[in-house]
This record gives C-alpha cells, sequence and structure tokens, in this order.
C-alpha cells in the first residue's frame, strides 16, 4: 500500500485503522506535532493531496485522527515537504509579525494557511477560517491574526482556476517546485483499498479515532459506492452519507434555500468539517449532534441500505434510544433527503465558546405559511434528551396556527414537558430548560421580526 510523501513514494507499514500522526512521527517526520490528538488543535496539520479528475486537489487536515487507510495513493504534505532554502511567504509573514512564540504550533498554522490557498473553493475574505482548527498555547493569536492578513494581501489567487494557482504558489515559493510532478507520481502508483466489508465502518474516522487508538478491521465507507455528493431529483435535494460538512455547508443547492453556509460556520472548525461526514454525524448519534439537529429541524428522510437493498424512514423514527437505531446488521446510511422547497428555517446553537465546540443546547424549526398560519412544522431541540429529540407535540401543537405571544407561550410550555436534561459539564439541567426556551424564543423573534414577544 503505497502513497507519495512530501517528494517521495513511500510504503505503509502500519495497520490501516492506525493514526497518520503516530506513523509520520514513527518515520522522522517530528515537525508534524502532537499535542492533543483529538482533532482539537492542529499541531498536526497535514495536507493531503488527492487526484480528482487529472489534477491533484489538496486540503489541510489533522493527521492525527486520519486512518492510514484514508492515505493510499494520495500525497501527504508535512511541513518538512513545504520548506526549502528561503522562508515561504508564509513563513515570512509569521517571522515578521513576531507571531511564533515557543514555535510548537508554528508548522501546523503554515500548513494550515498553506492549504487555505490550495482550498479548491476560496473564499478570500476567509483567511481566519483557515486557522480556528489550530490553538497557540502562548496566545500569539493578535500576531498570528495579523500575519494570516498580510498573507492575504500578499497572494492573489481569486482569480485563478486549480492548476494556475497551483503553479503560480510553486511561482511564488508557497509551495517548493515538486508539486508539478505529483501527479504523475500518483498516478504511476495508482493504488486502491479493497476491502471484503466486514468490519468497522469508516467515514471521516473524526469520531471514531477520538475514541479509540486505533480502529480494528476498518471498513473505508467510499469502498461502498456510497456518494459524496450532493443532488437534486424529482423535488428532492439528496446528501450522499459521505458528504463532508465542509461541502455540505458550501451547496449551492441548499444555500438556495437556507443560509447554510453561515449556520454551519458554527460546528466544529474547517479541518474537522473537511472530514467529518453527514452519516458519521447521523449514525454517532449524539444528542447534540449539528447536523442531526439540523437536518432533524427540516422533516429530513434518511435511506439506509443493505446490500442491493435500500428503505427510506423519517430521520426523526431513526433514533429509539441512548445511541440506539433503527439500524440493521450490515446497513449503512446512505443519503439523506429534503424536500426541494423553500422553507421558513432558523438554526441556533449555544455552546461554552463560539466557534469549535460542541453544543450545550441547539434547536432547528422550519415550516411553511399560509396566509397567517404555519404549516407543516418540524422543530428538534439536542442535548437535552438521550437522542437528538424531535418535539413531536410541540411541532404538532404549532401546525395551522396564527403565530402570537399566546401561542409561544403555550409551545414553550409543551416542549418543556417533552424534554430531559440532565446536568453535565456542559451545564445544569436547569440552565439547559432554560436554554430550550431561549432558542425557540429565537427561532419566532428571527422569523416574526415584526412580532413582540410578550411572554
Ligand atoms: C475537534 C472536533 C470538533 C467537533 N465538533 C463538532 C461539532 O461542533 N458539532 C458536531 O455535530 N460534531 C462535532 N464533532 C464530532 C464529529 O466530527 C461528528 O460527529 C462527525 O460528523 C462524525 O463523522 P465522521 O464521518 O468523522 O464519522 P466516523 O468517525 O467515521 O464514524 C462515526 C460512527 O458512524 C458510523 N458511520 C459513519 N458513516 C456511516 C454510514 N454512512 N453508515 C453507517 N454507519 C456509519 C461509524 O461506523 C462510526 O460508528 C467534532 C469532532 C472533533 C474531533
Amino acid at each position: 500500500m503505497k502513497f507519495v510523501l512530501n517528494n517521495k513514494i513511500e510504503e505503509i507499514d502500519a495497520p490501516l485503522g492506525s493514526s497518520t500522526l503516530d506513523f509520520l512521527r514513527k518515520k522522522g517526520f517530528t515537525g508534524v506535532k502532537e499535542a492533543c490528538h483529538e482533532g482539537e488543535c492542529g499541531a498536526c496539520m497535514i495536507l493531503l493531496g488527492e487526484m480528482e479528475e487529472s489534477t491533484v486537489k489538496y486540503k489541510a487536515v489533522t493527521s492525527c485522527i486520519l486512518p492510514l487507510g484514508e492515505i493510499i495513493g494520495k500525497h501527504v504534505v508535512t511541513i518538512e515537504g513545504i520548506n526549502q532554502e528561503k522562508l515561504t511567504p508564509i513563513q515570512e509573514a509569521i517571522v515578521e509579525e513576531g507571531a511564533s512564540q515557543c514555535g510548537f504550533c508554528t508548522p501546523g498554522f503554515v500548513m494550515s494557511l498553506t492549504g487555505f490557498f490550495l482550498n479548491e473553493i476560496f473564499v478570500k475574505e476567509d483567511i481566519l477560517t483557515a486557522i480556528e482548527g489550530n490553538l497557540c498555547r502562548c496566545g500569539t493569536y493578535a500576531a498570528i491574526k495579523r500575519a494570516a492578513e498580510k498573507i492575504a494581501e500578499k497572494i492573489k489567487v481569486e482569480d485563478l482556476n486549480y492548476s494556475a494557482r497551483v503553479n503560480y504558489l510553486i511561482e511564488l515559493g508557497v509551495i517548493p517546485e515538486y508539486f508539478k510532478n505529483i501527479h504523475e507520481k500518483l498516478e504511476k502508483l495508482n493504488e486502491k483499498l479493497e476491502s471484503n466489508g466486514k468490519g468497522t465502518n469508516v467515514a471521516g474516522a473524526t469520531d471514531l479515532l477520538v475514541q479509540r487508538e486505533k480502529i480494528e478491521k476498518p471498513v473505508f465507507l467510499s469502498q461502498l459506492q456510497i456518494r459524496n455528493d450532493i443532488w437534486e431529483e424529482d423535488g428532492y435535494i439528496y446528501i450522499g452519507a459521505l458528504a463532508s460538512m465542509e461541502d455540505i455547508r458550501l451547496s449551492e443547492e441548499l444555500n438556495e434555500l437556507f443560509d447554510i453556509k453561515n449556520d454551519l460556520r458554527v460546528v466544529s472548525a474547517l479541518p474537522i468539517r473537511i472530514r467529518a461526514t453527514l452519516g458519521g454525524n447521523l449514525v454517532n448519534a449524539s444528542p447534540i449532534g449539528d447536523l442531526t439537529i439540523y437536518f432533524l429541524g427540516l422533516g429530513a428522510e434518511i435511506s439506509l441500505r443493505k446490500g442491493e437493498k435500500s428503505r427510506i424512514l423519517p430521520l426523526k423514527d431513526f433514533y429509539k434510544g441512548y445511541k440506539q437505531m433503527d439500524l440493521e446488521e450490515g446497513e449503512v446510511v446512505e443519503s439523506l433527503r429534503i424536500k426541494s422547497k423553500k422553507r421558513f428555517f432558523n438554526f441556533e446553537k449555544v455552546a461554552m465558546r463560539k466557534y469549535v465546540d460542541i453544543a450545550s443546547v441547539n434547536s432547528a424549526i422550519s415550516f411553511e405559511k399560509e396566509e397567517n398560519k404555519i404549516k407543516n412544522v418540524h422543530l428538534s431541540v439536542g442535548g437535552v434528551a438521550p437522542v437528538p429529540k424531535y418535539l413531536e407535540k410541540t411541532s404538532n401543537f404549532l401546525n395551522d396556527k396564527e403565530v402570537n405571544s399566546e401561542v409561544v407561550r403555550e409551545a414553550l410550555e409543551i416542549a418543556d414537558s417533552e424534554i430531559s436534561p440532565i446536568s453535565d459539564v456542559r451545564g445544569s439541567a436547569k440552565y439547559k430548560r432554560l436554554l430550550v426556551r431561549q432558542l425557540i424564543i429565537a427561532h419566532f423573534m428571527t422569523l416574526f421580526p415584526e412580532m413582540e414577544v410578550k411572554l
């Protein structure tokens, strides 16, 4: 099983379910730092390049929770593979702005910023998004921010197509010359994973490799022809189970219907959103999974597949108890679908910090409006029950109602009777009850800005 490591072809001599970070450090690539080993801090950031049609496309990912099976036939770039005789413009800006103190986190920042310019969808204003998954224990954030903004001013890639962008970055010294030949190296490798389909299903592994050191008998779902794209068919928008959180966030189809680009900005951090998949979020069955709560609030349906057989059920019926789902042995999630129709929609998330944090409580609501009444209401809340909670009674109560303070007050009472929060590190049960109330009020204040909510 081969891959390209910086400028050389390498062979994997460790289990495919183990961490790429551990493998790289054992090989002597110690510029890839180990700190949290949970995808939280970004010290182990690498670039992962993959052939897409005839181009190699790169993403910055945390190597600690990247299973080795995912690098087969791909290009792995560590900080050692970026270093050249002179500092790169990114390294230079970091030095000039005094953005490196103890230096431990610096390789991670350099890799994230380099990856930013190589991202397929390039949004210049988002340079700080590129480093939202990197922590600096010295707290040099003001200088790092200055360096990032300086870099964004210096490197002008917005009008270039992907291949032209790679060439320009080589010319500027952001990435070394050898990037030009990677394409041929990968073509020559032509390595692909093979599996008998028996073992642990692996999607992005952002949950699996946090829970355990190594995944035994990994079955990489990309081998099972599960889709990773988003498409429209027969009046529905379908999202393949392997679609990443970031692809979902930036999907044109979904952004036509809701402001999902902004809504999902508060979900983990870019390197995690790039790897974490919809299917993983749904099957993880965390009561506070953000995508789960988002799509429950949209009345989504889930499609499950076993061999050639598929079945579809409402997402709200998929969850049976804490981490228990209506999922048979050998069955996988293949996609999720929502009606391709504009609905009134709002998503709220409260966490201990705004970005890169799991919610204390999150909630989503959607409905249609007919004359003055709201119809076809779906309301979900997370973090207040053993399952991602669909508020069935509250949704039914709100159906066909003209919204006013009285109706909201009654809905709050019903919602309170449907939840069963527990006290934990994310807040006391009492606090979470209060949050549910406040988030439902926030939904109505956002979707009925003209209404004065008097409670
Ligand atoms: C630093 C960090 C921050 C995070 N922040 C957030 C956050 O803000 N919000 C949030 O919701 N989550 C967050 N997470 C949690 C995690 O990233 C998500 O739950 C993620 O969506 C899991 O997806 P994955 O593809 O990585 O799943 P994996 O780890 O690959 O799999 C998770 C589980 O799902 C199963 N599985 C995966 N796909 C399928 C399928 N198609 N069919 C059947 N079974 C399947 C696997 O077997 C496994 O049991 C965070 C994680 C990290 C490390």
